[in-house]
């Protein structure tokens, strides 16, 4: 009998004993393609020798350093490299050991700087509804995601949330992308001026949203808009791009499709390729002059921060994204994927909508796609295709719907960038199949 708590206790998983190119194998030796590269990490794919190489080497020259007393080589390369190539201001980087710490630390980051900066009364934060941050307290209260939070809701700090940029079900009859974008974004602005203008600290959005809606990009203007009324009151934009960035959109960070810049940045999945658990958290130097000028320390911290060998992952990753072309790789793949989806779907009387950028791309199922009426949860769509998938030999992340009825069920995909287009065809028919036996 096992003894590792699983997170679905009455399941029972095949063990995973290999990893090759996009493939993940399990003890009885069945092949699973890895069509959501696990949730949006694999970028690489699972075996990538300059990846293996640099993590060997960091373990045997040196496993750990408390960053309390030492930095390292590794982390200092990699916070260089992502700085060369990060939007805008983005000056210093923080390193954590995933998504939800990088999350968290923004949000506390955020405080910390109002706080610096003599402006105590900033205290709170925006988010939008459908978008998920993370699974710690900070980040669940950040996330809109019904579902996730409602069992937590007595522990989660007050964050306020508005509409998503969601342009599927939200734009209304003959209202333009572009005019949708600004009166969602707008909403922001109303917000702001409910809770009285100088008492925001920050709005928190992923650029293109993930596990909550299946790969949603914002309409265009939709951001800018978002940055003009940030500068305008104060509040910082802190973009969570722990999903959809370092490459996943054709981009190496999200953003630049949208041309804006935030002040706090945070990414990880990625940034480690599931070679090691990473992430960070970039600010602008205004951000980090403000701590430095101020009481010159952060006061958040794990003991994990900055790890050696986490680091050294993380530049072996992005060196290789960079130097083998795979972030123009991704794109071009992703346009290719989005065309054999369409091809496969684009007729389907339950697929409403196909949609994202990079390998970066949702389906969503609808009962009707006329009224693009989701199922009813009841039916537990999602959960049973991801079964069948599997069965398929198909990993792939459908999620359900929101409660509501805002979007429906939907399955994200979000292969390694080596994905080749005979492969492309391997994961449409396996889901193809999957979607077939469900429906
Ligand atoms: N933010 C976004 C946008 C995510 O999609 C996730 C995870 O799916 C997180 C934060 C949390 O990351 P982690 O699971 O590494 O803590």
């Amino acid at each position: 009998m096992s003894h590792v708590f699983p997170r679905h206790t009455k399941a029972s998983l095949p063990t995973a004993v290999a990893g090759y190119g996009c493939y993940l194998i399990d003890a009885d030796g069945k092949r699973y393609f890895d069509g959501s590269g696990g949730a949006a990490v694999s970028c690489l794919g699972h075996s990538d020798a300059d990846v293996i190489k640099a993590v060997q080497e960091q373990v045997g020259k040196l496993a750990f350093a408390h960053t309390g007393f030492l930095t390292s080589e590794p982390a200092e390369e990699l916070a260089d490299l992502l700085v060369a190539n990060a939007p805008g201001d983005i000056d210093r980087v923080y390193f954590v050991s995933g998504g939800s710490e990088a999350t968290e630390a923004a949000i506390k980051l955020a405080r910390q700087y109002h706080l610096e900066r003599g402006e105590p009364q900033r205290r709170h934060i925006i988010a939008r509804k459908q978008s998920y941050h993370g699974n710690t307290l900070g980040a669940l209260a950040a996330g809109g995601n019904e579902w996730r939070r409602t069992q937590f809701a007595p522990l989660l700090i007050g964050i306020s949330h508005i509409s998503p940029c969601y342009e599927y079900t939200g734009r209304g009859d003959g209202e333009s992308s572009y005019d949708y974008g600004q009166r969602v974004a707008n909403e922001l602005e109303a917000e702001i001026l409910r809770l009285g203008p100088d008492s925001v600290m920050a709005f928190m959005a992923e650029p293109v949203v993930g596990a909550t809606s299946g790969a949603v990009p914002a309409v265009e203007g939709y951001f800018k808009r978002i940055r003009e009324i940030c500068d305008q009151y104060g509040v910082l934009l802190i973009l969570d791009e722990v999903m959809c960035g370092m490459g996943r959109t054709g981009h190496l960070f999200a953003c630049e499709a949208d041309g804006v810049a935030p002040d706090i940045l945070c990414v990880a999945k990625g940034l480690g390729a599931g070679y090691q658990p990473i992430g960070a958290m970039l600010c602008t130097r205004q951000i980090y002059e403000a701590i430095e000028h101020g009481s010159g320390f952060f006061q958040h911290g794990h003991t994990y921060i900055g790890h050696p060998v986490a680091t050294a992952a993380g530049l072996a990753v992005v060196k290789a994204m960079l130097e083998r072309g795979l972030v123009q790789r991704c794109a071009e793949m992703g346009e290719k994927l989005q065309a054999a989806l369409e091809e496969r779907f684009g007729q389907h009387p339950n697929v409403g909508d196909i949609r994202g950028r990079g390998l970066f791309r949702g389906v969503e199922l609808v009962a009707d796609r006329a009224t693009k009426q989701p199922f009813d949860p009841a039916l537990g769509l999602a959960g049973r295709i991801k079964k069948a998938a599997f069965q398929a030999g198909l990993i792939c992340y459908p999620m359900a719907g929101t409660r509501d009825g805002r979007n429906g069920d939907h399955i994200l995909l979000a292969p390694p960038f080596i994905i080749t287009e005979e492969q492309i065809t391997e994961v449409v028919d396996k889901l193809e199949t999957a979607i077939a036996q469900c429906l």
